[in-house]
């Protein structure tokens, strides 16, 4: 295994991940940040985790409605740092670093920019939320939270805990999978706080789950931390109800609950990863019939431009032609949504 993250495509070439000989690949680096980290490495013999990490020269093609800020962060934002989309809950962008670069990201315009959120935003993103009492929850995302050094998680999780009208954080990574030997005792000292702390972990295919991986994931569960996952439905990765049973037992047996499928977002560059909405539910139906009820997670569709996320089902979607939809946004608004062509 190598041992450090690759982050160039001469680092991909060199180790057999990427075609030295395709000239575009320099193009798609230029637009859209490298990482894998070592782990990633060693798992992207199977195609469905190189293809999540790996450039690829579809990412060139812009499709038609493809947004840079697909599910509206920045028009629902009122500080930095801060995205205010429902009246009980915040995310809060702490880092816009992640550990690896996925290729499919729908904030691959920002993850990878500027790091840290500075201590000014960072201070005024938490006055907004000790002021604002109508916010129940938390949601620490970036980039990624656990990239940040326990003691840097600490004061964040730390000052989070205090406030009173809180009910619970929630973190949302690909650290435990992607990174899992930073899950040691300093960061789980680090979300030891007076509100609970929920961990969901991005994973999209079982062969992600590497020895480490899973052992992180038992070192959480063991200090009590509750486990979510999110995954993403992507084309050529995970678009089979084989493919996501196995991840979704897996996790179960990890203690980990399946929480999210989303429904792949209309990031620009990302079209060769999104499948149609009638394949979605065509594998959640599948899906239906094959696993227990807390191995199925919610299908859910992030409404482009930031009008919030929906389940993907007949109260949400009605079917406006042949790969047309409205989508009723949770105020009863409808918005159009197209397949991919
Ligand atoms: S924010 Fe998540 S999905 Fe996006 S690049 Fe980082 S780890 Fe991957």
């Amino acid at each position: 295994m190598t041992d450090r993250a690759l982050q160039s495509l001469d680092d991909l070439a060199a180790a057999g991940l990427a075609d030295p000989a395709e000239p575009r690949l320099a193009e798609v680096e230029r637009a859209f940040r490298i990482r894998v980290t070592p782990e990633m490495v060693a798992a992207a013999a199977h195609p469905a985790v190189a293809r999540q990490f790996v450039p690829a020269v579809e990412e060139l093609s812009i499709g038609a409605g493809e947004l840079s800020d697909p599910i509206g962060d920045v028009a629902r934002s009122p500080v930095t740092g801060v995205t205010h989309r429902y009246r009980d809950r915040v995310i809060l962008h702490v880092t816009r670093t992640c550990d690896v670069y996925c290729r499919f990201c729908f904030r691959r315009e920002v993850v990878g920019g500027e790091g840290m959120l500075s201590d000014a935003d960072l201070a005024a993103a938490l006055d907004y939320i000790e002021r604002t009492e109508a916010v129940r929850e938390v949601i620490l995302t970036g980039g990624d939270p656990l990239v940040l050094s326990p003691r840097r998680l600490q004061a964040i999780v730390g000052r989070l805990g205090q406030i009173a009208h809180l009910d619970q954080l929630r973190i949302h990574s690909r650290v435990p999978v992607v990174t899992p030997q930073r899950v040691d005792e300093a960061m789980i000292r680090a979300l030891r706080v007076p509100v609970p702390v929920w961990l969901v972990v991005h994973v999209n295919h079982e062969a992600e789950l590497g020895l480490d991986s899973r052992a992180a994931l038992g070192r959480l569960a063991d200090a009590g931390i509750p486990l979510l996952s999110q995954s993403v439905l992507l084309r050529g990765v995970n678009d089979s109800a084989d493919a996501l049973e196995a991840l979704f037992r897996a996790l179960l047996r990890l203690r980990v609950k399946p929480y999210y499928l989303h429904h792949c977002d209309l990031a620009r560059g990302a079209g060769h990863f999104r499948t149609t909405i009638a394949l979605g539910r065509q594998i959640m139906a599948e899906l239906r019939r094959r696993l227990t009820g807390i191995g199925l997670p919610t299908y859910v569709l992030d409404i482009p431009g930031g009008f919030g996320k929906v389940p993907v089902t007949g109260d949400h979607l009605v079917e406006d032609g042949p790969g047309r939809w409205l989508v009723r946004d949770p105020d009863g608004r409808m918005h159009p949504y197209a397949d991919p062509a």
